[in-house]
């Protein structure tokens, strides 16, 4: 078995361990690997395992690796996890089938004419800046209620849940407990949260989506 198949295998069974206490069906929590600045062997390992679910936060980066790749693999899932700038909307659109970090209006405008113009529906999950922290992208909570009505309602896009990244020097569960807060208020189906450092604490907190980079691949390439 390589290391990578290995890291999978024990992840499984750390979330169906915090699935179990909490009370949760496994099922219900997909683990995506983030794969960015990650070398290709890692990567083919892991498809290898049988691990289709991948986050990705370069939409440039993101194309490169997974085009070539797609047409391979067609029950792969992509995920992209980083900010998306208006003129990536064309590409990310044409690679992704979720996209994590809807933050704003001009995006959610952009995303919904490429949407149209591809004819496609992806789903997406508006990214929340829950520390409001002035360098980190996502919406401040208090204007999270008017973001999601004009991107559900003016743009017709399908929201499902949200995402956060919490502060680096904040115990995260405060993080995820809000969120899932306000999930539960929206009634929304996911919520994006948890890296290798702390989703055990997400799942108790609802997490459908746990984000895990090195806990997958090891340490990424600087
Ligand atoms: C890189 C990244 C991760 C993965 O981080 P690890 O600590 O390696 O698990 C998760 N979420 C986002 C948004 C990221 O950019």
């Amino acid at each position: 078995m390589t290391q990578i198949a290995h890291n999978l295998e024990t992840l499984d069974l750390q979330i169906a361990k915090a699935a179990k206490h909490s009370k949760r069906d496994p099922d219900t929590i997909q683990l995506l690997a983030v794969s960015k600045k990650q070398p290709h062997n890692k990567i083919l390992a892991a498809l290898s395992a049988g691990h289709r679910h991948y986050g990705e936060n370069r939409v440039q980066e993101a194309a490169e690796r997974w085009s070539p790749l797609k047409p391979e693999y067609p029950d792969l899932e992509l995920h992209l996890i980083g900010p998306l700038q208006t003129n990536k909307v064309k590409d990310a659109v044409t690679l992704f089938d979720c996209i994590q970090t809807l933050d704003r209006e001009k995006l959610a405008n952009a995303l919904s004419h490429e949407m149209e113009k591809q004819h496609k529906t992806i789903p997406c999950l508006i990214q929340v800046n829950t520390g409001e922290e002035d360098q980190k992208s996502g919406v401040l909570p208090k204007h999270l209620d008017q973001f999601y009505i004009s991107a559900k309602e003016k743009y017709g896009l399908t929201i499902q849940g949200l995402m956060c990244i919490p502060p680096a020097n904040s115990p995260p569960a405060i993080h995820f407990a809000f969120l899932h807060k306000l999930a539960r208020d929206y009634g929304f189906k996911h919520l994006s949260m948890g890296m290798t450092g702390d989703f055990d604490k997400a799942i108790p907190l609802g997490a459908t989506y746990i984000r895990v980079g090195t806990g997958v691949f090891g340490a990424r390439e600087v």
